[in-house]
């Protein structure tokens, strides 16, 4: 049995039940065989088998008092992967399906992705099985304020730096930001993603949006085409879907379609800046469901879509580029043939790990785009880097200064990643890439900082 195999079985028999994780792993450790060739030092350090295992997991009890009186109990965690290169650094997510498995996918993917946006910060994540959605913004504090109460101890701008993710957006980042000051009795930049008049940076709310498609746009290049005219797929109706939303039609591109975990909406002449505007408002003002959309606009359909079809009805609807940009795994084989079958250019991963390994093979089978999300979607964290920046140097840039240097990081990403795959005689292969180029910095810093 080879040595990647072997790792890969003993992280199996320790932790059987975490699909995910095993999931991501095997696609970073299935791009590293002629790296470990001609780096034989790696493998003498066990260097595989002490990235998968996180430096720190921290989980804990999250008591709250929802609105009737009544308590209520989550599990909160936070996942500090890989300090080897900076401070801890990823999202936090508040989704009834987290747990330590989704977690620590999501901990393994920023390690890479962190090391690709040329920023020193390491990886990180964490979040709660608390469901935001319905509840009351006194209730979200409450529960914000308790998780909070924990996982202070553990947190530092020197140490880790959580940030938002799938239900963690402005204003949690308040409530946590909030309770964090108050009982440490410091203002510092311990969390990104912060409001503009305490320590946020411009940019930021649109940065992974904006980022999957300066990306989008230089993968593009590499094949002589751009975003004018094209049309797009989005899914998602969150941060990285609105703002992945506006800025293709800023760069001329046609988005047909947004979505919730409900179902989606198809505007087969494209999603216009006064329904964006909307959606906007909808989602984070209102928290409202997306199929409202159809209500308002008569150029709207709503399609419902259940959680148990085979394949999402979505990425059937015929386009030039796939913008995924919800959840892990929501483009399944067979959704992958659907696009492929209507002669989708590229796929360029919004959310994390958006693709299942079938579809994975198939994208890549087919020769079309095909660009992971730990590369497309790294100008959230990116933006999170330059708000550290800002707060440890105590100054403000302005929003042209900070998206100037969020398509430069996106360009660098693009040609490390380009490059790394030429290195290996693997041109155009985004994964092995993105895996390879992430690899090999952090694992150069673990060997020069011995065994610990
Ligand atoms: P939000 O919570 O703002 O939005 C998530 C969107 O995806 C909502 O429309 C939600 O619908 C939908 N969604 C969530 N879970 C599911 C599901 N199981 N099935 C179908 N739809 C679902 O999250 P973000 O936009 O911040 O994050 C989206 C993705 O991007 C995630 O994978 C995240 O890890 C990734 N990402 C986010 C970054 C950021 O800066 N925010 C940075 C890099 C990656 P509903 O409201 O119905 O749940």
């Amino acid at each position: 049995m080879s040595y990647i195999e072997n790792v890969y079985k003993v992280m199996e028999q320790r932790d059987p039940s975490q699909t995910e994780f095993h999931q991501a792993v095997r696609e970073v450790l299935d791009s590293l065989q002629p790296v470990l060739e001609q780096h034989p030092e790696y493998q003498d350090a066990l260097l595989l088998e002490r990235m998968i295992e996180p430096e720190r997991v921290i989980q804990f009890r999250v008591p709250w008092v929802d609105d009737e009186g009544a308590i209520q109990v989550n599990r909160g965690f936070r996942v500090e992967m890989n300090g080897a290169i900076g401070p801890y650094k990823g999202g936090l997510r508040f989704h009834p399906s987290v747990n330590l498995s989704i977690l620590k996918f999501l901990a393994f993917e920023q390690v890479f992705k962190n090391a690709l946006t040329t920023l020193p910060m390491g990886g990180g994540k964490g979040g709660s099985d608390f469901n935001p959605r319905g509840r009351s913004d006194a209730e979200v504090m409450r529960f914000c304020q308790s998780f909070m109460q924990e996982l202070y101890r553990h947190i530092g701008e020197n140490t880790d730096v959580p940030a938002g993710d799938i239900g963690v957006g402005g204003r949690e980042i308040g409530y946590l930001f909030g309770m964090y000051r108050k009982l440490t009795n410091t203002f510092t930049g311990v969390l990104t993603g912060k409001g503009l008049s305490w320590g946020g940076s411009r940019i930021r709310p649109e940065a992974t949006g904006y980022g999957l498609l300066y990306f989008t746009r230089e993968a593009l290049a590499t094949k002589g085409e751009s975003l004018e005219g094209k049309t797009c797929l989005i899914s998602g109706s969150g941060n990285v879907a609105q703002f992945a939303c506006e800025k293709a039609i800023q760069m001329g591109a046609k988005v047909l379609t947004l979505s919730d975990s409900s179902g989606f909406i198809h505007v087969p002449d494209g999603i216009n800046e006064e329904m964006l505007a909307w959606v906007k408002e909808l989602k984070n003002e209102r928290r409202g469901r997306i199929k409202e959309a159809a209500e308002k606009f008569s150029s709207v359909e709503y399609h419902e879509v259940k959680q148990d079809r085979d394949c999402n009805p979505l990425w059937t609807i015929q386009a030039d580029i796939a913008l995924p940009s919800a959840t892990q795994n929501e483009i399944n084989g067979k959704d992958a043939e659907n696009l492929l079958n209507n002669k989708v250019l590229a796929v360029c991963e919004g959310s994390n790990m958006s693709s299942t390994s079938e579809a994975i093979e198939k994208f890549l089978d087919a020769g079309i785009l095909y660009t992971p999300g730990k590369a497309s979607n790294a100008g959230g964290v990116a933006t999170s880097g330059l708000e550290m920046t800002q707060n440890s140097m105590r100054l403000v840039w302005t929003r042209e200064e900070v998206d100037q240097k969020l398509d430069e990081i996106m360009c660098k990403i693009h040609e490390t990643c380009a490059q790394t795959a030429e290195e290996y005689g693997k041109t155009g292969n985004y994964v092995f890439g993105a895996n390879a180029a992430g690899f090999r910095k952090v694992a150069d810093a673990m060997l020069a900082q011995g065994i610990v």
